[in-house]
C-alpha cells in the first residue's frame, strides 16, 4: 500500500521560492567584485534568477546542458545557479585556481555550453579560450560600464543579458532525480573526476546541512559562506541558508584577514565557514590588530584537519565555538560534524578539545562505517584505524562519464580514501589520506597528528609532514615548517616541543625550514608536490647511498 501524501518533487529552486516567500526581505549582502557592497535581498534573488532562467532557454540551454560558472561568492553567481537549475541545465562550478590545463581538461569533459565568468577571470580564460570549443558563449558576471575589453565568444555583461529577459517565466518542472549541479574533484592523481549532483540529493543534503547537530542554521543567523561556490558543491551553503531563511553576506574576490574581518564585524556575522588556511589569515590578523569577534558564534572548519591550537585560539581568545567537519565532493560535501553529544557535553580545557579534534559524528542521511582492506568492519575503539566508507542520499554512485570506478562498491558503500578510527560514541577522526599516511617498519604514523602538535608551537604557521625514503624503516617522517612572520626557531626548539607529546617512533626524524608550503586549488597542502620537492632526502643517521 502506498502513502496518500502529495507528490511534491523535492526540486532546488522550490527552496528560493520558499526563501522569497517566507523571508523575502532578509538581506543578501556581497563585496562586489567591483569593489562596492552591494546589499539585495532573496524575493530579489529570485525574481532575477526567473530571468537567468528564462534568458537561458531563450540562448537555447535546456534540460541537461552543462553550464559553468568560474566565479567568486558574489549574488549574481547565485542567482546563476538557480536561474541554470530552474530549467533542469546544470550549474558546472570550475575552480579558478586550478591550473589552466585542469581547467581546459575539466570543461571539455564536462562539455560546457556556456560560461559564467567574473571579470577577474578574464584574463585567464582569453588565454585557454581557443582550446574551450564547447563554449558558445560568455557572460561576464559585471554590468555595461564595468565590462572589460575581451576577445571571449560573444562576451556579454550580464546585467545587460539579463535586461532582455522581463522574469514572466516559470520554473521548468521535472523529475526530482534530474541533473542539477556539477563539481571535479581536485584529481591530485590522475584527471579529475566529475560529481553530479541532482535535485533530490541536493534538497536532502541541505535539510541534512542545516539541522542542529550539522551547521544548525535559522533565520536568525547572519551566514557567511567564505568557503567559495565552487569548492565541493559550495558545502551546501546555497541551498541550506535560503532554505532556513538567513541572511547571507558573500565576501566577492576578497579572503585576506583583514577583509574576512571586516565583513564578520560590520554585519554582524553569526555563523561562516571555510578550510583552515582562510582561518590561518583571520587569526594572524586578529593577533596583528588586537581587534575581537563579538558576534561570531560558531565556525565551520573542515576540507583538512583544524589544527588543536587554531580551535583553541577561536575558542578561548574569541569565544567562537568551533565546529570541525569532513566531507568530500562525492558527499555534497557534509559527511560528519563535531558537534559534542550529551556524552562529551560536560568536558571542558584539553578534554574538550582532544574531542574536537576528531571530524565529528555523521547527521541521518549519511552511514558510515571503517574496514580492513578485506572490507571486514574494523571495532570503534578510537584506535583502530581502517578504511573510511560512506553511504547516502546525498553521496554519488558514480562519477560522470567514468564507467567503473573501484571506489564504489556493488553494495552501495563508497571507499573515501580517508583512513580514520571511530570511537565509541561514533565519532570519527580522520587519521589520513590512505595515500598520505607515513608507512615506518609496517605501521602506519599519521601526518595529520604530526602536523597537528607542530602547529601548537607557537612559532609555527603551518606544517606538513610527509614520509621520506628510509633504508631500514621504508619510511620516516619528515616535518617541513613555515614560521610565522619575523620567528626564528631550530630543528632541536621543534622537536623538545613535541617530544613526550606522541609515541617516540612518530617523533620526525628530522625538521627542515621553508618559505611556503605548496596548496591545492582548494587550500590543502600538496603533498605529492611535497614529496617530490624531498625526494632524495637524506635524513639524519642514514649513509649516503654509495
Ligand atoms: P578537493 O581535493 O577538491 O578539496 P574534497 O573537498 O572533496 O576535494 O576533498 C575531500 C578530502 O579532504 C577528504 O577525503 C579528506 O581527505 C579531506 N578532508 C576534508 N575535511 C577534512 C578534515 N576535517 N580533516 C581532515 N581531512 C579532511
Amino acid at each position: 500500500m502506498l502513502g496518500l501524501m502529495s507528490d511534491f518533487p523535492l526540486l532546488l529552486h522550490r527552496i528560493i521560492d520558499h526563501a522569497a516567500k517566507f523571508h523575502g526581505e532578509r538581506k543578501v549582502i556581497t563585496r562586489s567584485v567591483e569593489g562596492p557592497i552591494v546589499e539585495t535581498n532573496y524575493a530579489q534573488i529570485r525574481a532575477r534568477s526567473l530571468r537567468v532562467a528564462q534568458r537561458l532557454e531563450r540562448d537555447g540551454i535546456k534540460l541537461g546542458d552543462r553550464v559553468a560558472t568560474l566565479a567568486w561568492n558574489t549574488w549574481r553567481h547565485l542567482e546563476t545557479w538557480y536561474g541554470i537549475l530552474g530549467i533542469g541545465a546544470i550549474y558546472h562550478t570550475v575552480n579558478p585556481r586550478l591550473f589552466p590545463d585542469q581547467i581546459i581538461w575539466i570543461v571539455n569533459h564536462a562539455e560546457d555550453r556556456m560560461m559564467f565568468v567574473d571579470i577577474t577571470f578574464v584574463p585567464l580564460l582569453e588565454k585557454i579560450a581557443d582550446k574551450l570549443p564547447s563554449i558558445e558563449k560568455y557572460i561576464v558576471l559585471t554590468d555595461a560600464a564595468h565590462m572589460p575589453q575581451t576577445t571571449l565568444k560573444n562576451a556579454v555583461p550580464y546585467e545587460e543579458w539579463l535586461a532582455e529577459a522581463d522574469g514572466d517565466f516559470q520554473w521548468r518542472q521535472f523529475d526530482e532525480n534530474t541533473a542539477a549541479g556539477m563539481c571535479y574533484t581536485s584529481g591530485t592523481t590522475g584527471n579529475p573526476k566529475g560529481v553530479l549532483y541532482s535535485h533530490r540529493s541536493n534538497v536532502l543534503h541541505s535539510f541534512i546541512a542545516g539541522l542542529p547537530d550539522s551547521k544548525n542554521l535559522a533565520s536568525s543567523d547572519v551566514c557567511m559562506p567564505v568557503v567559495p561556490l565552487f569548492h565541493a558543491n559550495g558545502w551546501s551553503l546555497a541551498f541550506s541558508t535560503p532554505m532556513v531563511g538567513a541572511t547571507l553576506v558573500l565576501p566577492g574576490a576578497k579572503m585576506d584577514g583583514a577583509s574576512i574581518y571586516e565583513l564578520l564585524d560590520t554585519y554582524k556575522v553569526t555563523f561562516t565557514a571555510a578550510v583552515p588556511t582562510i582561518w590561518l589569515m583571520l587569526l594572524q590578523d586578529l593577533e596583528k590588530t588586537g581587534a575581537k569577534l563579538p558576534h561570531l558564534k560558531r565556525v565551520v572548519i573542515g576540507g583538512s584537519a583544524c589544527p588543536r591550537a587554531m580551535t583553541k585560539t577561536f575558542q578561548e581568545n574569541y569565544g567562537v565555538e568551533v565546529v570541525h567537519a569532513w566531507g568530500m565532493t562525492e558527499m555534497s560535501p557534509l559527511g560528519s560534524l563535531c558537534t559534542m553529544k550529551p556524552e562529551y557535553a560536560k568536558l571542558t580545557g584539553d578534554a574538550r578539545l582532544d574531542v574536537q579534534m576528531k571530524q565529528g559524528h555523521p547527521p541521518f542521511g549519511v552511514d558510515m562505517k571503517i574496514t580492513d582492506d578485506a572490507g571486514k568492519e574494523l571495532p570503534w575503539d578510537g584506535k583502530t584505524f581502517g578504511r573510511l566508507k560512506v553511504r547516502g542520499p546525498a553521496v554519488a554512485k558514480g562519477y560522470y562519464k567514468v564507467d567503473s570506478d573501484a571506489v564504489f562498491e556493488e553494495d552501495g558503500w563508497f571507499d573515501t580514501g580517508d583512513v580514520a578510527t571511530m570511537d565509541q560514541y561514533g565519532y570519527m577522526q580522520i587519521t589520513d589520506r590512505a595515500k598520505d599516511v607515513i608507512k615506518s617498519g609496517g605501521e602506519w604514523i599519521s601526518t595529520i597528528d604530526l602536523e597537528n602538535l607542530a602547529v601548537g608551537h607557537p612559532k609555527v604557521a603551518e606544517a606538513a609532514a610527509i614520509g621520506v625514503e628510509h633504508p631500514k624503516w621504508d619510511e620516516r617522517p619528515l616535518l617541513v615548517i613555515v614560521l610565522k612572520k619575523g620567528e626564528t626557531a631550530t630543528r632541536e626548539d621543534i622537536l623538545g616541543f613535541m617530544q613526550g607529546k606522541v609515541a617516540k617512533w612518530w617523533m620526525p626524524d628530522d625538521v627542515v625550514f621553508v618559505d611556503e608550503i605548496p596548496h591545492t586549488a582548494t587550500g590543502k597542502i600538496q603533498k605529492m608536490t611535497l614529496r617530490k620537492q624531498f625526494e632524495g632526502y637524506r635524513l639524519p643517521g642514514v649513509e649516503a647511498a654509495e
